[in-house]
């Protein structure tokens, strides 16, 4: 299975990358599926049927209205996240869905949009998607949205065959071990490693853009958290903090860091909230590798390029690949999708991932790299997911100002010592399968299972 950096990020929309991003790219699949076999025009009618956690959490992840608007021909990384109340409203009232945003076809909410509490075996992330013309049934696939903004269907999922590039990569590497033997063999850091195998797809000149526009991408997200204010939609009354909390920042002055990090990690708290508080909101947002931990990437990058003396779009480039590295490691090894083994596969995958990056770009040896992802990812071993009210709001904001802080640590403690540590990348990664694989369902992006249900008593 080839992954490439661009498949771990991606720009897309809040609140979920397996809620909201994944049913919106599988709605805009099928949509142009229908459209490829010419059958378009004759669709008289929609159904949606979302299954397992989408049923469970998707309303408060905004699933319904993304499968929609993806039946309307809309993709996660142009929509503009602002028109999206507008259009589902206007829908609501007329029942009208305009079907690749040109067919006009009847939609009854009640019926034709369905919940069912039912887990569909091959993922949790599940949703059937059917058009209907005058004799019947015209078409019809399910689709899993299994994290991070991926999506498999029907025949990929019965076939076995998830993912279907098979790209032969230069370096190609499924386990830590041969990360850095690889590294070893050819005199390489991992950022070098990583854009080697990045070339198979797109030049180097190619490359360098895209990661430079999904960094741009993450300050214009930062920037709309700290101007915005209020409280965050979803009917929980959470207040947004990044604006205020910058204010009183600002008054404080530019601590002096690097080297003396505790002064700083206010500010990695501020650019972690501020993320997390857009992606909440339905705003625009870099998957990193999922929406829920979408803050922790930015925010540790924020953080070097804030109080680093010196600093270049060679960093930015060096830490998304190296990052990167280690998110294929746990795409491939475990999970990083919080309906398959709780909150560790994001929080805990995203932590590691930014532990690795900065790592790179402090000037790590690779095995110190790994170090530093293995730190990140130690200490999320066991996190459960358990959003309240199914909101990506409590409580994954402030989880990703934590672990943020907590990658940077992460990177500090590795960069201490020579890359020797007691349990290893790959073990732990394996650890983090085998305690998803233990861990009840309650705890896996259900809302039926701790805080969720913790906060409904108080
Ligand atoms: S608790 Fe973690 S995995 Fe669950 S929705 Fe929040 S950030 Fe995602």
């Amino acid at each position: 299975m080839a992954i490439s950096v661009f498949d771990l990020f991606k720009i897309g929309i809040g609140p979920s990358s397996s809620h909201t991003v994944g049913p919106m790219r599988a709605a805009a699949l099928f949509v142009q599926g229908v459209r490829e076999q010419g059958l378009l025009e004759q669709v008289r009618r929609v159904e949606v049927q979302l299954y397992g956690s989408l049923s469970a959490t998707g309303i408060g992840h905004g699933s319904d209205n993304a499968v929609i608007m993806g039946l309307m021909g809309e993709w996660p990384d142009a929509i503009d996240p602002s028109q999206i109340g507008i259009r589902i409203e206007t829908l609501r009232e007329t029942h009208t869905l305009l079907l690749d945003g040109r067919l006009s076809v009847p939609f009854i909410w009640a019926r034709d949009m369905r919940l069912i509490d039912e887990n569909l075996p091959f993922h949790p992330n599940a949703m059937t998607l059917i058009a209907e013309g005058d004799d019947g049934e015209l078409h019809r696939d399910t689709y899993y949205s299994i994290g991070g903004g991926f999506v498999v269907d029907e025949a990929q999922a019965s076939s076995g065959v998830v993912d279907l590039d098979r790209t032969v990569l230069p370096y190609d590497f499924s386990s830590a071990v041969e990360l850095l033997s690889l590294c070893q063999k050819h005199n390489l850091r991992v950022a070098e490693l990583m854009m080697a195998n990045e070339k198979v797809w797109r030049s180097e000149e190619e490359i360098r853009a895209g990661l430079m526009k999904l960094w741009r991408a993450m300050q214009d997200c930062v920037e709309q958290g700290l101007k915005h204010e209020g409280i965050l939609p979803g009917g929980l009354n959470v207040r947004r903090r990044a604006a205020r909390l910058h204010r009183s920042l600002q008054e404080l002055g530019k601590p002096n860091v690097i080297g003396s990090t505790l002064s700083a990690m206010e500010w990695v708290n501020l650019f972690a909230l501020a993320v997390n508080e857009e992606n909440a909101a339905g705003g625009r947002m870099v998957t990193a590798p999922t929406n829920g931990a979408a803050g922790i990437i930015p925010a540790v990058l924020h953080y070097f390029m804030k109080f680093s003396e010196v600093v270049t779009d060679a960093n930015v480039v060096d830490y998304f690949l190296s990052a990167a590295a280690v998110g294929i490691l746990c795409k491939k090894n475990a999970s990083i999708s919080g309906a398959e083994v709780g909150c560790q596969g994001e929080v805990g995958s995203a932590c590691a991932m930014a532990a690795a990056g900065l790592a790179e770009i402090l000037g790590a040896t690779p095995e110190q790299l790994c170090n530093a992802a293995e730190i990140g990812l130690e200490h999320n071993l066991g996190l459960t997911c358990d959003p309240v009210g199914g909101l990506v709001q409590v409580p994954c904001i402030e989880r990703n100002a934590i672990a943020a802080v907590k990658a940077i640590n992460a990177a500090q403690m590795a960069l201490r010592g020579d890359g020797q540590h007691f349990i290893s990348l790959d073990r732990v990664i394996r650890t983090m399968r085998d305690t998803g694989a233990d861990m009840h369902d309650k705890y896996k992006e259900t809302s039926r299972g701790g805080l969720a249900v913790s906060a409904v008593e108080c």
